[in-house]
């Protein structure tokens, strides 16, 4: 049985599920990043309450490759499932830095899995194949149990000069598909691009020659897991008369994980943040985190003049090597924005070859088919659009079946079909606090409430015999300004007078009843003068009425 938890239907919180017999097993435990409904939010996980509950049949955690939409959500959410986690070396590294930062005491098995070589996870045989991706050892899945054999590719493309790692491992792609495979579980992520992809080595080329036009000092920001176009910034700089500066938390901790795996090991000795500008402007290359427009990282700090050690000045070039990931665009616009405002060059993937993609496009996934050839295609890894094209690009690949899943679908693969018998719970939570809470959860509603409509507090002083002592105190934020703010408060209080007064003896000693009915009141005259519904908050006190009017 197949149970995605995430990522099916979005672009991002991968976390799936298989079981087999008595035996669950997860692929992939990722984070995605919140959207405008979601206020004050840093990062979205998946609910796994449905395999919380199964733990102790849980065999394992096996992610696909380093990125943080496959083990983002890892020190958030490990310690309610507990169980070892298995990958390739540099994948691991990862998961083994993000556990010492986060979770120091845990004590977690992490297992390193060679590829081409089948292990035993519980029920499972599970082996790796060496792909290529945006970031070094992505691996494919090959999951065998019950005499089935599932294909699950985790994110891939076929790239024929990656510069950094083997290229993909056509030759046991293609004995896996002479074996003879069920099901493929694949990446839809550019189902939509026609064509090929293209390959690092061409944004190599791409960035070389845009940097070689620059005049002044060059900035270029890139995600930090991509150690191939690192790597590439590095040699170019060489290239081009320039010295590599690395600016940001994120490059310094993955390029130590791929030293430590071997990877980097031909780097020149790079420029330290203290002694940069003593080098000429034309000379410098700096490499930053913050291609996403993120606010706390090096470019956002270094874009608005704002950075403690680094500064560009007019003249100077910032290339943004790096796909704008759905939902930042207006991040990102505004960094370049103010990078524009002051006189500074900016050259993005429109201007110039200077970024790949990691996925897939329609031609390589075509390819993928030919030399799988499996009995049904489970798209994943993309939006409704995304799984549809998918699932129609595979069809026509003379794949027999497709089925196209929903996040929480128990899918069941039969002998000659695959059919869905449940739904598994499934949601969105964060981690707040120190702690993970829904998404859905009253904080969040009353937030997002906020937000939107305001608030409005008001504070009702009564006598021990339940009379009002003091005229209501009001105030409201985010509702309206000016007069128009000072007559809801006066209406507001006359209400709320009007109110209790229609309370009777009884009803008015109960403190809930008493705010129930101004909590009304407050709402419907929002809800009249400015036609919104704001939080509302109501405070009853009792007091001895002697001690307040001082009788
Ligand atoms: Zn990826």
């Amino acid at each position: 049985m197949f149970v995605p938890l995430g990522g099916s239907g979005e672009i991002g919180m991968n976390a799936n599920l298989f079981h087999y017999q008595d035996q669950w097993l997860m692929v992939d435990l990722g984070i995605s990043f919140p959207d405008e409904s979601m206020p004050g939010i840093d990062v979205v996980l998946p609910d796994l309450s449905f395999i919380e509950k199964r733990r102790k049949s849980l065999a394992g955690l096996v992610i696909t490759h380093g990125h943080e939409d496959h083990l983002g959500a890892i020190p958030y959410l490990w310690e309610r499932l507990k169980c070892p986690i298995f990958a390739t070396p540099f994948t691991l590294a990862l998961v083994r830095a993000k556990l010492r930062e986060n979770l120091p005491d845990a004590k977690v098995d992490l297992i390193a899995l060679p590829f081409n070589a089948p292990v035993e996870i519980g029920s499972f045989s599970v082996e790796m194949i060496s792909l290529t991706h945006s970031i070094p050892d992505p691996a494919g899945l090959v999951l065998r149990a019950g005499g089935k054999t599932i294909f699950h590719t985790g994110d891939w493309k076929f790239d024929e000069d990656p510069l950094l790692g083997p290229v993909s491992d056509q030759n046991a792609l293609k004995a896996l598909g002479d074996s003879g495979v069920d099901v493929m579980i694949g990446d839809s992520t550019n189902a939509m691009v026609e064509g090929r992809t293209g390959s690092e080595a061409d944004a190599r080329d791409g960035l070389i020659k845009e940097i070689k036009k620059a005049t002044g000092r060059v900035a270029v920001t890139c995600f930090a897991s991509n150690v191939a176009r690192v790597n590439t910034l590095v040699h170019a700089a060489r290239e081009t008369g320039r010295s590599p500066l690395l600016i940001g938390r994120a490059l310094h901790r993955i390029t130590e994980a791929a030293r430590s795996c071997g990877y980097l090991q031909d780097w020149p000795d790079l420029l330290s943040e203290d002694d940069y500008d003593l080098v000429p402007r034309e000379n410098v290359l700096m490499i930053c985190t913050g291609s996403q427009g993120e606010p706390r990282s090096a470019m956002s700090r270094i874009a608005s003049g704002s950075h403690h050690s680094i500064s560009l000045d007019k003249g100077d070039t910032v290339m943004f090597s790096s796909r704008q990931i759905p939902g930042n665009e207006p991040a990102i616009a505004k960094v370049q924005d103010s990078l524009i405002r002051r006189g500074i060059h900016v050259v993005t993937d429109d201007d110039a070859p200077i970024h790949v993609s990691g996925h897939p496009a329609r031609d390589e996934m075509a390819e993928m088919y030919q030399l799988i050839r499996p009995k049904l295609a489970i798209p994943v890894h993309g939006t409704a659009r995304h799984l549809k094209a998918h699932a129609a690009l595979a069809k026509s690949c003379q794949v027999p079946a497709t089925l196209i899943p929903n996040n929480g679908d128990m899918i069941v693969l039969n002998d000659d079909e695959a059919a869905c018998i449940g739904t598994a719970e499934t949601g969105l939570q964060t981690f707040e606090g120190g702690e993970v809470i829904s998404i859905d959860s009253d904080t969040m509603r009353d937030r997002r409430r906020m937000l939107w409509n305001g608030s409005v507090t008001a504070s009702v002083v009564l006598s021990l015999s339940g009379d009002l002592c003091l005229a209501p105190q009001i105030s409201q934020s985010g509702l309206s300004e000016g007069y128009r703010a000072d007559d809801y408060l006066a209406e507001a209080s006359i209400r709320i007078e009007d109110a209790i007064m229609g309370l009777s003896d009884e009803k008015v000693m109960d403190d809930q009843r008493v705010m129930d009915v101004c909590g009304q009141a407050l709402r419907g005259l929002a809800k009249s003068m400015f036609k919104r519904r704001p939080m509302v908050q109501v405070h009853v006190m009792r007091v001895d009425a002697l001690s307040v009017t001082g009788e």
